[in-house]
């Protein structure tokens, strides 16, 4: 099902922390030569397009409105970063009034359904063009943490070497949102002002300084802790997303779920799926999750021949050699903020025998975590 060339695409969420992020990448990488942008919006439906997407358009000078149904019916393709609420209203109507175009979608809500593939194309190609030839048409980016594993460690999935995976996350105030990083800042800041000028002094004493932090720590109001609802910086929390009632949050969950869609994997796909479990927690990075891996491996196969599988795997695979000065200077967040690069490193046969694999991982999670895959689906169409 091929869709027309210089198709009308609508753009959907384009302001917000993903989608900013998409626009630049659609920018950098000539997306929009390709397509008749259409630019919607949720809060100032038909003002001007403002200056940072003006340049993009081609025909449509002012911003549709979200919720005209017509308006969104006329795109070949609708790609939105607008989140779930959008999704759970404009979706089902589009399809009920018979609308056929493509959906590709940030937002969670659709990712399990059945006829809905969770894309990212370096992993699971052949799943995108398999579905693609069934006629599916809704594309749906993953889990922002799952995403970023998968394009770190996915050779060894492909290679069907792994029997279970467990994972330790550290995710960024980013996963949140935007007024989460803004929070996490404003407590960076609360906590050094409460004792700077301690900090001005080399002979005052640290644990007077530790003290007085943890003492403004407990003090933030609700106000100061309105996002996380407890303090993270100088801590971290490890829970993330709603409760599922069974021991596990849904973060936990979807590294499971997710994961095993992407691959192909799961009573759905005619397979058994390959158990993943995970803690996630939430640590003071601005835009990096990272995470710490334990693979079982289905056989022992030698450190050299996992480390050249996983370097050769995809272009932005980055394998970072198990050193001290190699680790800290490129397997960090700071490192890795606001490029696709994916380090890998910290591998290396576990004590628990030669078939336990440790490794760490990190990705950008507004690029590969969220942005990139979308716009890669948006070329998979173009170029059918
Ligand atoms: P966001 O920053 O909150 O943006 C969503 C929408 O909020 C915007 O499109 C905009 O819609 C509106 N908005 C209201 N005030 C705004 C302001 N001051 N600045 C910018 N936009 C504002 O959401 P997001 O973090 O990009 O997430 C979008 C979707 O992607 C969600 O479904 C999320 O779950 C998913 N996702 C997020 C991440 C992540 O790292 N954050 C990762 C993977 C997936 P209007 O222009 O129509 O007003």
């Amino acid at each position: 099902m091929a869709i027309p060339s210089n198709p009308r695409v609508g753009l959907v969420g384009w302001r917000g922390m993903v989608g900013s992020v998409l626009m630049q990448r659609m920018a950098a990488e000539g997306d929009f030569a390709h397509i008749e942008p259409v630019f919607f919006s949720t809060s100032n439906a038909g003002g001007a397009l403002p200056a940072t997407i003006a340049g993009y358009a081609k025909n449509e000078r002012s911003l549709l409105a979200a919720s005209d149904l017509k308006a969104l019916a006329a795109c070949d393709v609708i790609l939105t970063c607008q989140g779930s609420d959008f999704t759970k209203q404009a979706y089902p109507a589009l399809r009920a009034a018979g609308w056929k175009g493509f959906w590709i979608d940030a937002a969670k809500t659709l990712r399990m359904n059945d006829d809905a593939v969770i894309v990212l194309d370096p992993v699971n190609m052949p799943v995108v063009k398999d579905a693609l030839a069934r006629g599916v048409r809704d594309y749906v980016g993953g889990n922002c943490t799952v995403s970023c594993m998968l394009m770190g460690v996915g050779a060894l999935f492909k290679a069907d070497l792994v029997e279970w995976m467990t994972a330790t996350t550290y995710q960024a105030a980013s996963g949140g949102g935007a007024q989460h990083m803004r929070e996490l800042l404003m407590q960076m800041g609360t906590l050094h002002a409460s004792v700077s000028s301690l900090l001005d002094d080399p002979a005052s004493a640290i644990l007077e300084i530790d003290r007085l932090v943890a003492e403004r720590q407990r003090a933030l109001t609700p106000e100061e802790t309105k996002n996380f609802m407890v303090p993270l910086a100088g801590s971290l929390i490890p829970w993330i997303d709603v409760d599922r009632d069974d021991g596990t949050s849904l973060e936990e969950w979807k590294g499971s779920v997710e994961t095993n869609k992407i691959l192909g994997r799961g009573p759905g796909f005619g397979c058994e799926a390959t158990p993943i479990d995970s803690i996630c927690v939430r640590v003071g990075a601005m835009r990096c999750h990272s995470q710490s891996l334990t693979i079982k491996l289905k056989r022992d196969v030698p450190l050299a021949d996992i480390e050249q599988m996983i370097a050769a795997d995809n272009e932005w695979v980055r394998f970072v050699p198990n050193t001290r000065e190699a680790t800290i200077r490129e397997l960090t967040p700071v490192a890795v903020t606001g490029t696709l690069q994916i380090p890998v490193g910290r591998v290396r046969k576990l004590t628990l025998g030669s078939t336990y694999l440790g490794a760490f991982t990190i990705g950008d999670q507004l690029l590969w975590g969220a942005a990139e895959p979308l716009r890669r689906m948006l070329r998979i169409l173009l170029e059918q």
